[in-house]
């Protein structure tokens, strides 16, 4: 008897005929012996519509009660298809983040997973039950509802997991696998049959959320295999494990594209020290990622700062640039949403040369001009103007011939 881990995304679950396919496949797989947990997200739309309401009200809504609004999303899905199951005839039992309890910390909106309780899941396992947790959602040492940042339902799945010692985890979406590039911008993207943690985890950072970045972080860390399946069809799918001497060997393993960030350029500062530690701690403890930093060369002790954080904590970060402005002796801060970043990720760049003349040659010829450059020992990634986003993934994959099998 194995314990199994299944995730079911928005789209799998994005109406009741679809509720019905899941509790089918779960029901299948329960009557095969195993003990099931099933995690899934909100219904397909679901935390936008509910972050467009709380928006209608603010342009910056109380976080703490974003958090509360947006769990309602989850809450519903896991009682539909707690019902769906039981009028099957199976025993099941949904759980929230707070009836767990899933601890983390209390950075709403983006809370980290802490810890969490086995005891309870583990009961109704023994009992028989299906278990079904809500993603995306947890608890704070207050108390307070949280939530794991965008896409966090995968998390949610491999920390349960994790914790439960299961054998699998698997994420069940609307693709059958992690591609070379997402296979909705170019229908060349090619299927990867395995991929390791790190390979993945630049993936999803940079912007393929196919997977969650801390999910791929916390099965990274507690060596859980993730396999991405698609939940329309029973096609193999791909499996995220430790990099092994079997994996493809290719300079460049896949493309990706993220347009939800934006860029804020401090301009007039002056270039002594202290300055960016000012104004990057300020933000840190706003709780703002930053991300690509560049600072221009200085002239006559005055330079400026651009930076890019996610779309959705714009308005935060203009906010709080303005009010230090006089503090750090900035003269303008700036914003814009209209960026995308383009990276190109692979393990295999440790060792080659030249790669980043390749990924900038193809930009060129299609006349996309670079606005910022960040790299890593795995990637590189290039800041361009969004419009050109989708054209410049697809240069990128042909120029790397990703629809080549190595
Ligand atoms: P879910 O709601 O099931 O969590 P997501 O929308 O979060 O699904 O993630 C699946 C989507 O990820 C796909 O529909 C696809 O457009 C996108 N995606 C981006 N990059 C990749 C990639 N490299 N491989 C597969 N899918 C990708
Ligand atoms: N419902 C949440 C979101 O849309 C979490 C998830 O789907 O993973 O971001
Ligand atoms: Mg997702």
């Amino acid at each position: 008897m194995a314990l199994i881990v299944q995730k079911y995304g928005g789209t799998s679950v994005g109406d009741l005929e679809r509720i019905a396919n899941v509790a089918r496949r779960v029901a299948e797989r329960y009557d095969q012996g195993d003990k099931i947990v099933v995690v899934v997200s909100a219904m397909a739309g679901e935390t936008d519509r509910l972050l467009g309401l709380a928006r209608k009200i603010a342009r910056i809504p109380n976080e703490r009660e974003v958090d509360v609004l947006l769990a309602t999303g989850e809450q519903v899905s896991v009682a539909l298809l707690a019902i769906t199951l039981e009028s099957m005839g199976y025993k099941a039992r949904s759980y929230l983040g707070w009836q767990i309890p899933l601890r983390t910390n209390s950075a709403f909106g983006a809370a980290r997973i802490e810890d969490m309780a086995k005891t309870a899941l583990m009961d109704d396992l023994d009992a028989g039950n299906i278990v079904i947790v809500a993603g995306f959602q947890g608890v704070d040492p207050s108390g307070r509802v949280t939530t794991l940042g965008r896409g966090g339902s995968d998390t949610s799945a491999v920390a349960v997991a994790a914790a439960l010692k299961a054998d699998a985890c698997e994420i069940f979406t609307d693709v059958d696998g992690v591609y070379t590039t997402d296979p909705n911008i170019t229908s060349k993207a090619r299927k990867l049959h395995r991929i390791g943690y790190e390979e993945m985890l630049e993936m999803a950072s940079l912007g393929a959320k196919v997977l969650h970045i801390r999910a791929v972080e916390l099965g990274m860390i507690h060596q859980v295999p993730i396999v991405v399946r698609s939940s329309f069809d029973n096609e193999e799918g791909t499996l995220v494990c430790a990099e092994d001497s079997d994996m493809e060997r290719t300079v460049v393993s896949a493309v990706t594209c993220s347009a939800k960030d934006a860029k804020v350029t401090i301009a007039g500062l002056q270039d002594k020290p202290g300055v960016a530690a000012r104004l990057f701690t300020t933000l840190a403890e706003a709780k703002v990622v930053v991300d690509t930093i560049v600072q221009n060369v200085s002239e006559k002790g005055i330079t400026d700062i651009t930076f890019t954080v996610s779309e959705a904590d714009l308005a935060k970060t203009l906010d709080i640039c303005d009010k230090i402005r006089d503090a750090i002796g900035a003269t303008g801060v700036f914003g814009s949403d209209d960026i995308a970043k383009v990276s190109i990720v692979g393990a295999g760049m440790r060792s080659h040369s030249g790669v980043a003349g390749r990924m900038f040659t193809a930009l060129a010829k299609e006349g996309i001009n670079i606005e910022m450059i960040s790299t890593s020992e795995i990637k590189i990634s290039c800041v361009i103007q969004r419009k050109y986003a989708e054209l410049a993934v697809r240069a990128l994959h042909d120029a790397f011939e990703l629809h080549k099998s190595p």
